[in-house]
């Protein structure tokens, strides 16, 4: 395993010994007035030596929950005495959360912009220096995020599954479920797989909300890699899930038709392909349309909001197509029995 916390440390300069606890605030440059914009950090390195963990949220300047999870985890005792290295960044687009904005001013989303460029524009020059200061410097990383505005996530991991190392992360966090999800052109999980540094994403609750059960899930999570990756002794006591359900693709169902939308199904349920999800009418309660699913597998994201338009994205349901064709019902049914329910 690399070490990287073995070597001399610093960040934006600034050197962090062996069994210190620092608060590094990374110069991002300076807004319009001249006021200086800085990403403050939180290092903790402990006596012995040990792997560098990242943990990061907030990418997306309105997904908040994260910065929940990093400040419990920032007042755990588990984490007083660790071997190696944690850096946590409850807030890596600071310009979008101080606006509740996904985006940064120039109308970037920071998630399409990784590695980013030294001289590039200002989302580019933030996934530069993000990248630079703490990832590169890491052999590991969690980064945390919610669904998008108005949309709620089940609490998931998404990571590459075809990197063992990676997967055995995956695993370790606990969340109930797992999705091995395709990387996207500029994201932070494309860039740091680039550098082969084994990162997981944590994606749970919804845009400019804090939730309590994916807030719990999460913070356990971190302990449970941190002890996988051997940073602390103790295993997080509350192990939530011991069940995963491990998905390969995820798809949404849109709404057939524009009107109100009347969920029927929650978050977390299992569902088989042709069952009722949700019903659209118009306002007076006539012209039903059923929302059905066009998948088997459980669902994993939901839009919050009762309003839709032909087309909008209504249940983002997670499935395991390579395997469902070789399972006969029966089998699937047990599968699914395997899955433990989590409230949210
Ligand atoms: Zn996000």
């Amino acid at each position: 395993m690399i070490k990287k916390s073995d070597s001399l440390y610093t960040i934006d300069g600034i050197e962090i010994e062996r069994g210190q606890r620092l608060r590094v605030n990374i110069d991002m440059g300076s807004i319009y007035d001249f006021t200086d914009v800085k990403m403050p950090v939180e290092v903790i390195r402990g006596k012995k030596d040990g792997p560098t963990l990242f943990v990061s949220s907030t990418i997306h300047g309105d997904e908040i929950n994260g910065i929940e999870i990093t400040r419990r985890l920032l007042d755990s005792k588990a984490i007083k005495n660790i071997c190696g290295m944690l850096i946590v960044i409850p807030i890596v687009n600071i310009f979008g959360f101080n606006d509740r904005s996904r985006y940064l001013p120039d109308r970037r989303d920071l998630n399409r912009c990784f590695p980013g460029l030294k001289s590039g524009s200002l989302t580019s020059q933030l996934a530069y220096k993000f990248m630079q200061e703490i990832v590169l410097k890491s052999d590991f990383g969690i980064d945390l995020h919610t669904g998008a505005f108005h949309r709620c996530n089940y609490p998931q991991i998404r990571a590459d599954i075809s990197d063992k190392v990676t997967l055995n992360l995956a695993k370790a966090f606990g969340a109930p479920v797992l999705i091995g999800s395709n990387l996207r052109d500029g994201s932070l999980r494309a860039a740091v797989t680039q550098a082969n540094i084994p990162m997981i994403l944590f994606e749970a609750g919804e845009a400019l909300r804090f939730d309590e059960a994916s807030i719990q899930i999460g913070v356990d999570g971190i302990l449970n890699v941190m002890h996988e990756i051997g940073m602390i002794k103790a295993k997080s006591k509350k192990v939530i899930n011991k069940k995963i359900f491990i998905a390969l693709s995820s798809s949404w169902v849109r709404a057939p038709h524009s009107g109100i939308h009347i969920a029927h199904r929650k978050l977390g349920e299992l569902v088989k392909k042709g069952d009722v999800l949700g019903e659209i009418s118009n306002p007076m309660g006539d012209h039903k349309t059923q929302v059905k699913a066009h998948e088997t597998g459980i669902i994993i994201g939901k839009s919050m909001l009762p309003l839709a338009n032909k087309g909008d994205a209504l249940f983002h349901i997670a499935c395991e197509k390579q395997n469902e064709k070789l399972m006969t019902q029966n089998q699937m049914h047990e599968h699914f029995e395997n899955v433990d329910p989590v409230n949210i």
